[in-house]
């Protein structure tokens, strides 16, 4: 009889974006003239650059060319992306990292939740709440937590994140062996300094623990002062792997893009406390489970890398960012408080009511689709996300429909 990994039954049905296309479907039919606006989601809506556009061209053609033509590529990714990337977004920033510490992967939502395969069954895990939720539901998958009670699964130790902590939550109050953090982040857009981050790489160089540092929307740092990568702080290399994803940065959520790093320094430790090389294990998991991003696709990722490519992706995000900031200012001025929406394109809103009340209210009268801050954790209740990704025209409409309904 074949049987089933039970674990999968722990799952909480995520009904969020389900519930939310259920929801703007029905009033899209009572109200077929009514143009939606939709600021709920986190997809790009803003076409590949045009740099970007040439070498995908390009890299198709070769593919097409019996002397260029390229089968299998190396399952980490080809030396001549990641020579670019550790030298453009770790080396230039005094970040430590080389060219054979980045493993190329089509999405950092696969890296970061397959990360998990390399840590037993038995650690204590920290996560955020609010909180992206691929990392809660890859661990209940693979059996490390108890049954979800209230919105929160038994054994693993959340971290709140509140408006008394600006939604950087403090270090935990018992001993954690893996920690989640992500910044800028999802859903708050909040982020993170050198200082506060810091303590987190002290706390795990001094309890053996591991971070996993999720860095998808570093290109909308625009503060000099903001770390984009846990390698600007000391000491990082022996306690974080990182994740990065040229979704957000350059328009790749539908090209598929992403690279994890694992520094060499980085170690586990088996049952006895023998270290083990995390890099090696990484390396041997994506080497057996991976068979590479296709070649016009890392060919499109190193034109990002350009000259003319960083010019055009840094355009693309200062977009979104224009968005951002418009609606931080809109909302404020409402009366509400609000997180992110600066170094981040997710603005995070006290709704001062039920985050679906907030978002049946947005809905129902202004046409305007925000997500519910409790579809992201128990500490999201009360709050709404909303999101820049659209163009700035139909963000200026969606905030003169917010206006006249909310003041
Ligand atoms: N990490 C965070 C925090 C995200 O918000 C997202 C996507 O929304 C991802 C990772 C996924 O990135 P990718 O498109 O590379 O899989």
């Amino acid at each position: 009889m074949i049987r089933i990994n039970e674990n999968y039954l722990k799952l909480k049905a995520s009904y969020l974006f389900a519930d939310i296309s259920r929801r703007v479907n029905a009033f899209q039919q009572a109200n077929p003239d009514k143009k939606v606006i939709r600021l709920g989601i986190g997809d790009v809506t803003e076409p590949l650059s045009q740099a970007v556009v040439s070498a995908f061209h390009q890299g198709v053609e070769e593919m097409a060319g019996a002397g260029t033509f390229r089968g299998y590529g190396p399952e980490q990714g080809y030396d001549f992306l990641r020579e670019l990337i550790a030298k453009e977004d770790f080396q230039s920033r005094g970040a430590d990292i080389s060219a054979d510490e980045i493993f190329v992967s089509d999405g950092a939502k696969c890296d970061t939740g397959n990360i998990q395969e390399l840590f037993a069954g038995d650690i204590r895990i920290a996560i955020p709440d609010p909180v992206y939720p691929v990392y809660v539901d890859t661990n209940v998958m693979a059996g490390r937590t108890g049954v979800n009670v209230d919105g929160r699964y038994e054994g693993l130790v959340y971290l709140d994140g509140t408006r008394d902590n600006g939604f950087i939550p403090e270090l935990p109050g018992e001993p954690v062996d893996l920690i989640y953090l992500c910044y800028p982040n999802n859903p708050t857009g909040a982020t993170i300094t050198k200082a506060q981050l810091k303590k987190w790489v002290d706390y795990a160089r001094e309890n053996k623990a591991l971070i996993l540092f999720d860095a998808a929307y570093e290109a909308f740092i625009r503060d000099p002062e903001l770390p984009k990568s846990i390698y600007e702080i000391e000491g990082a290399r022996e306690v974080a792997i990182e994740f990065r994803s040229l979704s957000k940065t350059a328009g790749f959520t539908g090209t598929r893009l992403a690279f994890t790093v694992v520094p060499k320094a980085c170690m586990a430790y088996d049952a006895q406390g023998n270290e083990h090389s995390l890099h090696a294990m990484w390396n041997r998991r994506h080497t057996t489970k991976f068979n590479g991003v296709s070649y016009p696709v890392q060919k499109a990722a190193a034109a990002v890398y350009s000259p003319e490519g960083k010019a055009q992706a840094t355009a693309l995000v200062d977009n979104y960012l224009n968005n951002a900031a418009i609606i931080r200012k809109e909302m404020t001025a409402l009366g509400f408080d609000c997180v992110g929406g600066e170094n981040s394109p997710y603005v995070w809103i006290d709704g001062k009511m039920g985050s679906w009340d907030f978002f049946d209210m947005l809905l129902s009268k202004a046409a305007v689709v925000c997500t519910p801050g409790a579809g992201f954790g128990t500490c999201g209740e009360g709050y709404i996300r909303i999101s820049a990704f659209n163009s700035l025209a139909n963000v200026q409409e969606a905030m003169e429909r917010l206006r006249s309904v909310l003041k």
